[in-house]
Order: C-alpha cells, then sequence, then structure tokens
C-alpha cells in the first residue's frame, strides 16, 4: 500500500528500531512506548486490520503468535507481557496496517480496560 506508513517502515523508507525480520515477518519498537518493552510485529504483507484476515492468512498470524513469546523474552520480558491488537475505531486503531503491540518489561501493567462502575 503506498501511503501505509508501516510499509514504508518495512520497504526502509522510513527508519525504525527493527528487532527482528523474516520473509513474511517484521518487528520493530515503538515510537512512542507505553512500557520499557513495547515493540510491534506486523506482517510483511499489508492487511489493514484484525476485521480484515482471512484463512489464507492463518499461517501468518500464527507466526506472530508464535514470535511474540520468544521476542518478548529477548527483549527482557521474563515474566509476561501483554499482547493488543487495536482494531478499528472502537479498538483505537491508529495505523492500518495490522500489527500486534507487545507490552511489558514493568513490575505490573496497569488494568488493561477499567472498570466503569
Ligand atoms: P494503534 O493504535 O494500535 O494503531 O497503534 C499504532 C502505534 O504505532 C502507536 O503505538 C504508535 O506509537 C506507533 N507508531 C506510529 N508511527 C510509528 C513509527 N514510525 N515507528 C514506530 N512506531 C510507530
Ligand atoms: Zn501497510
Amino acid at each position: 500500500m503506498d501511503n501505509c506508513i508501516f510499509c514504508k517502515i518495512i520497504k526502509g523508507e522510513i527508519p525504525s528500531n527493527k528487532i527482528y525480520e523474516d520473509k513474511d515477518i517484521f518487528s520493530f519498537h515503538d515510537i512512542r512506548p507505553v512500557a520499557p518493552v513495547h515493540f510491534m510485529l506486523i506482517p510483511k504483507l499489508h492487511i489493514a486490520s484484525l476485521d480484515n484476515v482471512e484463512k489464507k492468512h492463518q499461517d501468518l498470524l500464527g507466526k506472530i503468535i508464535l514470535l511474540a513469546p520468544k521476542l518478548a523474552k529477548e527483549q527482557g520480558c521474563t515474566d509476561g507481557f501483554r499482547t493488543i491488537i487495536n482494531t478499528g475505531r472502537v479498538g483505537g486503531q491508529e495505523v492500518y496496517h495490522l500489527h500486534a503491540h507487545i507490552i511489558g518489561g514493568t513490575e505490573r501493567l496497569p488494568v488493561m480496560v477499567p472498570n466503569p462502575s
């Protein structure tokens, strides 16, 4: 996708702090980290969001999930981490190239969605 910031990062047209790359997956640190460890795992294939995945993407999504704990541990998450995929307007998605946030490296992350009551 021509105007996609994450596609540009994958192509090296926009610099990133890369963690990992293989033929299908790219991983890099979030530019605005919310915790000591905060990085992104993305497919090289441009898929806009989790709302747009299809059966043919199953192996790709599986690769991302399998890589998450491996890379998280390498980044220092020795006692757990959080994986977030913001999706669409309600999910607060800002960048429309599917990405999983991996967040951790702290003693304890805050409650993800506060109870409204
Ligand atoms: P989301 O709300 O899940 O779409 O989050 C998009 C994330 O992308 C945010 O956490 C941003 O800080 C991050 N982000 C945006 N531009 C860049 C960039 N050039 N390099 C690294 N992370 C970025
Ligand atoms: Zn893209």
